[in-house]
């Protein structure tokens, strides 16, 4: 198992970067592009939460642990959305002049972003705890919803900055907080293995709980294009439920 949580971390690293490098190839990525893919992330963030993590939470538990954990989910990153004040709109591509040079909003949005891996990485590494063929569907889903997630951290920061190695280590250090949160979450849970169905729930509450409250409101919030960033929403619904049924 440790060797597996180790490689899918290090896949998710690899794929939030790659996300980050395309930034600086695609700079004019338009906005329905990215709406697009950041809905198609959250449709998969969205099914992973129940078939990689919910559901084998109620399999190795029962339902009252799984309930439990997804209302922990919920509320630990409420608590740490609360305690750290981030600016939602900077996962979303922000063209506009206004923001420029205001270093604040940088920091504010790594928070933002370490806020959205956390649930992202401790389901990679608390998956692969649960079942490693699992664990791999979940990491291949969510390196691959990786990459837009990637983009969209480093496409407004280059036009923040102005800069290309300030988007680029943003992005990168997205990924790694990734990593590192996917190996707390394998080797504590490895540990205290009596715990598994509560972290599995408790993973699934929190990315449930960053797709509604930052993925969904950002994809929609221009009202233009409802009908591609649906589309991309549902893609990303059915390659997640395909990859859970194939892998899994
Ligand atoms: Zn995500």
């Amino acid at each position: 198992m440790p060797i597996d949580v180790v490689l899918a971390g290090l896949f998710v690293f690899f794929t939030t970067s790659l996300g980050a490098f395309l930034a600086l190839i695609f700079k004019k990525f338009p906005e329905v592009g990215l709406d697009t893919s950041l809905a198609f992330s959250g449709g998969i963030m969205l099914v992973a939460s129940f078939t990689s993590l919910i559901l084998p939470s109620i399999d190795n538990g029962n339902v009252y642990i799984s309930m439990f954990g997804i209302v922990l989910g919920f509320f630990v990153i409420y608590l740490i959305g609360k305690l750290i004040p981030h600016e939602e709109k900077f996962l979303k591509y922000n063209s506009s002049n206004e923001y420029k040079g205001k270093v604040r909003n940088i920091i504010l949005l790594a928070l933002a972003i370490i806020i959205h891996n956390l649930p992202e990485g401790l389901a990679v590494g608390v998956s692969m705890v649960n079942d490693v063929n699992k664990g791999w569907a979940t990491a291949i889903a969510i390196g691959i919803q990786d990459i837009p997630e990637g983009l969209a951290v480093a496409l407004p920061l280059i036009f923040l900055s102005n800069r290309v190695l300030l988007p680029l280590s943003i992005g990168v250090l997205s990924g790694f907080s990734e990593f590192v949160f996917a190996v707390i979450g394998g080797v504590s849970f490895s540990i205290m293995h009596f715990l598994l169905p509560l972290g599995l729930a408790f993973a699934g509450g929190a990315m449930i709980y960053v797709t509604v409250k930052e993925v969904f409101p950002q994809v929609y919030s221009s009202g233009k294009n409802e009908g591609y960033i649906t589309i991309g929403f549902l893609i990303g619904v059915l390659v997640m439920l395909f990859l859970d049924t194939a892998l899994g």
